[in-house]
């Protein structure tokens, strides 16, 4: 049973490795980028008011990403564990975050930095962009989510850093061997992956 958060620059492979840790320890992975792009296709009202954002690279409005986070969460998969993947993004998602946590009186047991070049990053999405067509992939708009990223997210680790819950892993490699970093980098503060038998 593990609360983990995935943290990193787009491009970094966070939606990979989010799939891959959350079959290993037996947990959701809840991505609100992932949840934003489901809503758009079904052209729900959320989907609706998140695409022009997501379109631009711009963080959807932390009015809405909130509320959806709060409802994901209150789910019963979500109970005994979860990975977090592309959300807190911004200080007041934190807070909203902190606040949901101590009053279902959980925590989080580690945050997982990505760390990636961002000009090895651009290069990834721009393959991305051809392989899934995502529209937000396009080289103007990669660029700006890094600035996002950077302005808006990047300032999330030293805050977790400041808790004692911050876990850097090098997310340039093999896909294999940055899961088996992550895993070996979790082990050593003493989370370890589920027995077999219990999963
Ligand atoms: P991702 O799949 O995490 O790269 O997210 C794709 C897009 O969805 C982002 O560029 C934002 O527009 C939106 N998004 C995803 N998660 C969040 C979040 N936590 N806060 C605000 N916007 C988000």
């Amino acid at each position: 049973m593990s609360r983990l958060l995935l943290i990193g620059p787009p491009g970094a492979g966070k939606g990979t490795q989010a799939a891959r840790l959350a079959a290993a320890y037996g947990i959701p992975a809840i991505s609100t980028g992932d949840i934003f792009r489901s809503n758009v296709k079904n052209e729900t009202p959320l989907g609706t008011l998140a695409k022009a954002y997501m379109d631009a690279g711009d963080n959807v409005p932390d009015s809405l990403t909130n509320d959806l986070l709060r409802h994901r969460l209150a789910e019963p998969d979500a109970q005994s564990g979860f990975l977090l993947d592309g959300y807190p993004r911004t200080t007041d998602q934190v807070r909203e975050l902190d606040e949901f946590l101590q009053s279902h009186g959980t925590a989080l047991d580690a945050v997982v930095e990505l760390e990636a070049d961002p000009e090895i990053v651009i290069g990834r999405l721009r393959k991305r962009a051809t392989e899934e067509g995502r529209s937000d992939d396009n080289e103007g708009v990669v660029r700006h989510r890094l600035e996002v990223y950077r302005e808006q997210t990047e300032p999330l680790i030293d805050i977790y850093d400041g808790r004692g819950s911050l876990v850097r892993i090098d997310a340039l490699g093999e896909i294999d061997d940055v899961t088996a970093r992550i895993i070996e980098a979790l082990l050593v503060r003493g989370i370890a992956l589920p027995d077999a038998a219990t999963r």
